[in-house]
């Protein structure tokens, strides 16, 4: 059996590779199916832990941290063992490896506050450890949750800025309002689609419609209520970003989709977000769209193809 674990696994955990490891294998000896044991914690690892935690707590958070509750259910040392345990009746039990129940040591891992620090520290910040207000299942997903720390979003993903989107594809249209208005750029009209994407039907950039449907058939078969939830508020929409008269919205080339839960939009800007966005985000990542919330004005309904996901798409 794996020995303590050293930093958290899960959504926007540690996930140093043996600690991902022991937990990976810990979840599929308890049924859960992940795929490979890798060493690198995806979505489907994730996934696999919010399904493990729905039997243990009403908002499970996608996060395994050192000696909490999901850990100590993991490793057999659930509430049972616990509550048997002031007379210390878990004699069987050897220990060195087992580390005593207080503080997780989340900041620990960094072992020589120098260079690397900032870096560890952001992704260190649990996001949805702020515990959630109770709620039952079905309304959970809207919780509002405090924005995960920004570092420790769309790692790896940058949003593409309105230059590189010209590039790529031109300009839209001449002049943009804060209103949808029609594009007029021929070419770009063209790749323009209206499909359904599984729960709704959407109108978007063909690639980028085609890519969103797979992003969500990951979530169908990770979290169905959480898809179940999904609606859209918007794909193509040719207009400025909000308040803003100089930077046109990357929903005006199609590659941009706002998502309602149960019909609610999160509010942008408050920084919380809610919990089913948080759950959503690394999907969307997996498949290189990045999620609105770490924008500097927190946008988490938001979730756009990221620059290296537009450069794959074919020209106009
Ligand atoms: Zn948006």
């Amino acid at each position: 059996m794996s020995a303590a674990l050293q930093g958290s696994v899960g959504l926007n955990g540690n996930n140093a590779r043996a600690d991902t490891i022991a937990v990976q294998s810990l979840l599929t000896r308890a049924g859960m199916r992940l795929g490979l044991i890798d060493g690198r914690c995806g979505p489907k690892t994730i996934s696999a832990i919010v399904n493990y935690q729905r039997n243990l707590m009403r908002n499970p958070d996608g996060l395994v941290e050192p000696n909490a509750t999901t850990w100590r259910h993991l490793t057999g040392q659930g509430s049972a063992a616990r509550s048997a345990a002031p007379g210390g009746v878990r004699p069987a039990t050897p220990t060195r490896n087992v580390t005593p129940v207080r503080t997780p040591p989340r900041v620990a891992a960094n072992g020589n506050g120098g260079g690397g620090a900032p870096a560890i520290i952001g992704r260190a910040t649990p996001p949805a450890a702020a515990a959630p207000t109770p709620g039952n299942s079905s309304t959970s997903y809207t919780t509002l949750v405090p924005r995960p720390d920004r570092s420790t979003l769309n790692r790896g993903l940058t949003s593409p800025a309105n230059r590189v989107l010209l590039a790529k594809f031109g300009a839209p249209r001449e002049n943009y309002s804060q209103n949808d208005q029609p594009i007029t750029n021929a070419k770009l009209a063209a790749m323009m689609s209206t499909e359904s994407v599984g729960p709704f039907r959407v109108t978007g950039l063909r690639p980028a419609v085609a890519s969103l449907r797979e992003v969500l058939s990951d979530v169908q078969r990770s979290i169905p209520d959480l898809y179940n939830s999904l609606s859209s508020a918007g794909m193509k929409v040719v207009r400025n970003v909000r308040g803003s008269s100089t930077s046109i919205s990357n929903h005006s080339w199609g590659t941009a989709i706002d998502l309602k839960i149960n019909g609610k939009l999160d509010v942008r800007g408050d920084n919380k977000v809610y919990h089913g966005l948080v759950l959503l985000a690394p999907f969307f990542n997996a498949r290189g769209w990045y999620w609105g919330a770490g924008f500097r004005t927190e946008d988490a309904m938001h979730f756009e193809c990221g620059a290296a996901l537009i450069a794959s798409f074919p020209n106009p």
